[in-house]
């Protein structure tokens, strides 16, 4: 499945402002509007604090739902060099990742009828979760089967280039597991650092170019946004409708996020889709 935009929203927002509901309201009128599906990666506490707003979307057919971990705690630390400072934020232990999956896990089935396999881990990492098969254990144990965790370069900062596609977790011994990058910049990132949040029409400039070689280039272009991200200064979501159309007019497919996961698994050669390296 490649010339292929995948869309991931990270749903997140757990604060007084109904940020989230106004996002899912907006991003499946946008959505249907275009026929373009989406997955949402669901942090936990948002689901708990919104739970009626996303019982709709559950049900949506262009929609997946997965998750983002319970409350948005790191899963591997990050040293971020964005070339004028560094920032360290720590990562959770093994016990407390499962706790937050799990957890999460159990709220998208219990309140919404969803069975969950895959993940965004929050912030994203350079070189995903290749360096930490310690982690991809609990995430198999827990029934995750593609994560979203590769997000950031060498220096833990942006961006992404899309010559990273996608990859199987063969040589940390999980080769059933599929990491699905998030290419380019997280739009959070260079909208608030680099751009400022009402620069709508250099973002959209931003982003084009990943469209652009995916087209050209046949690959697979994975990109993110958040709920609080997709309206901020931007209630009707114009940003991302235009995104979205240059990707059609462009002749880029999409998918969801499982249905990718479900096609590279099923177009996978049987022996190495069952192999477990040791
Ligand atoms: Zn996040």
């Amino acid at each position: 499945m490649s010339r292929t935009m995948l869309v991931g929203y990270d749903v997140e927002w757990w604060g007084e402002e109904p940020i989230t509901p106004r996002f899912l309201r907006e991003a499946r009128r946008l959505h249907h509007a275009l026929g373009i599906p989406a997955t949402l990666f669901i942090v936990g506490r948002t689901l708990e604090r919104w739970e009626p707003a996303f019982s709709e979307v559950a049900s949506d057919p262009l929609f997946d739902l997965q998750q983002h971990t319970y409350s948005h705690q790191l899963l591997k630390t990050v040293c971020i060099d964005d070339g004028a400072s560094v920032r360290v934020v720590p990562g959770i232990g093994l016990d407390e990742i499962r706790r937050e999956v799990r957890r999460t896990s159990d709220l998208l089935r219990d309140r919404l009828g969803v069975e969950c396999i895959g993940l965004t881990g929050p912030w994203c990492y350079y070189r995903g979760l290749r360096d930490r098969p310690d982690i991809l254990s609990v995430l198999h144990e827990e029934g995750i089967r593609f994560t979203r965790t590769d997000g950031r370069n060498e220096h833990d900062w942006h961006p992404v280039p899309l010559d990273l596609q996608p990859y199987w977790y063969d040589l940390a011994g999980f080769p059933d597991i599929l990491e699905i990058p998030v290419h380019g910049w997280h739009d959070s990132t260079i909208r608030a650092e680099v751009l400022g949040w009402n620069d709508l029409d250099g973002y959209v400039r931003s982003v084009t170019p990943y469209i652009d070689e995916a087209a050209a280039q046949d690959k697979v272009f994975s990109y993110l946004q958040h709920d609080w991200t997709s309206i901020r200064d931007d209630p009707e979501m114009t940003a991302t409708e235009h995104l979205l159309r240059y990707a059609q007019e462009r002749g880029l497919a999409f998918a969801t996020y499982a249905d990718y996961y479900r096609a590279a698994l099923s177009s996978r050669p049987r022996e190495k889709a069952t192999a477990r390296l040791s």
